[in-house]
């Protein structure tokens, strides 16, 4: 029987992960289809409960469900239980084990960043959505000893902090208004810097304008391209990196879970790098036209026309 992995959100058309994935289980000779799902929240935990079927492998959830999931699971891996965040299912049976990968891809995009030097202790973060849980947990766990949130709602990022309180006792973790000044003067005493928020994803705008940025910080986008913010780092004298790895990593990580292989990432790698090319810069999917149409719609398998 062909096994199928879904990927749930809402949108979700023009998927990177479905460019990926595909070619993956194709390349691996398992026998699956990587679709895509795109689901209202209303439709969310009937579209879960239909993972319990023989015929499902798994399933990747992205915006705007990794937080509602949560309760909809059997069981969380220890990250999906910090973080408070699934982006990944396995099966156990007909059970549902919730995980997120996220953090263990955020761990390779940091050590790239770092490379030979020492592992910093500081960072700056901008974002407190679900990507910036994952940048947080991979930093608290990964040593640093200070990491200052800075969010435009202010409240999410102290939500974030209350979040993480117990697993960053033992270092400093703040939330921050944000003020040009305030993240001025956080940036010239930290190492790394980190953009969750997805500015610059549809646009080109950038959320800290470049004379703020100081030189040689670790700069990382978790958006996957060329964005304005990594072009004015890198113009500052920063050494710069872009969302690739860790959306890469997330899903070779994935695709392990689902089928107990090693995934092929040089395939994996090339296949993201053609999606860019086409133009597609989300980690989630992008809507192609009127998304919502798709909404009730039949499964659509990754690469086919909508
Ligand atoms: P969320 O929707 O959960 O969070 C979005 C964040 O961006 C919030 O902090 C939000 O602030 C902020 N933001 C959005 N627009 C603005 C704006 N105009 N001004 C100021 N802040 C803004 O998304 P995610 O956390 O899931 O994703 C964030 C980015 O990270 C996306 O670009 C996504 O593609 C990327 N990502 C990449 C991954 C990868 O593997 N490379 C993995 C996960 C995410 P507020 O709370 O104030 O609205």
């Amino acid at each position: 029987m062909t096994k199928r992995v879904v990927l749930i959100g809402h949108p979700v058309a023009h998927s990177l992960s479905g460019a990926m994935q595909q070619a993956a289980f194709d390349d691996q000779g398992i026998d699956a289809t990587y679709e895509l799902w795109d689901r209202a929240p209303i439709a969310l935990a009937d579209t879960i409960e239909e993972l319990r079927g023989d015929d499902y492998l798994g399933a990747n959830v992205t915006i705007p469900h990794k937080e509602r999931v949560v309760p909809l699971v059997d069981r969380l891996t220890e990250e999906a239980h910090a973080t408070g965040a699934v982006n990944t299912i396995t099966k156990e049976g007909k059970r549902l084990v919730g995980h997120n990968t996220d953090v263990p891809g955020f761990r390779v995009a940091l050590d790239r960043l770092v490379g030979k030097q020492k592992m910093p202790r500081h960072a700056v973060v901008l974002g407190a959505g679900g990507g910036a849980r994952a940048v947080v947990y991979g930093l608290i766990t990964e040593g640093f000893q200070r990491v200052v949130v800075f969010n435009r709602h202010l409240h999410r990022a102290e939500g974030l902090v209350k979040h993480f309180g117990r697993s960053a006792s033992h270092m400093e973790l703040r939330a921050m208004p944000w003020h040009e000044s305030i993240i001025e003067a956080e940036l010239a005493k930290t190492k790394v810097l980190v953009n969750a928020t997805s500015i610059g994803l549809a646009d080109d705008q950038t959320p800290v304008p470049g004379e703020l940025i100081p030189p040689e910080l670790l700069v990382l986008d978790l958006i996957y391209s060329r964005t304005r913010f990594l072009r004015d780092a890198e113009a500052a004298g920063c050494t710069v990196s872009d969302g690739e790895q860790m959306l890469l990593h997330q899903g070779a990580a994935a695709f392990t879970l689902w089928t107990g292989k090693p995934a092929p990432l040089e395939l994996m790698q090339r296949k993201l790098k053609e999606a860019r090319a086409g133009g597609v810069r989300s980690a989630e999917g992008e809507p192609a036209g009127d998304a919502s149409a798709a909404t009730e719609g039949a499964p659509t398998r990754a690469g086919a026309p909508e």
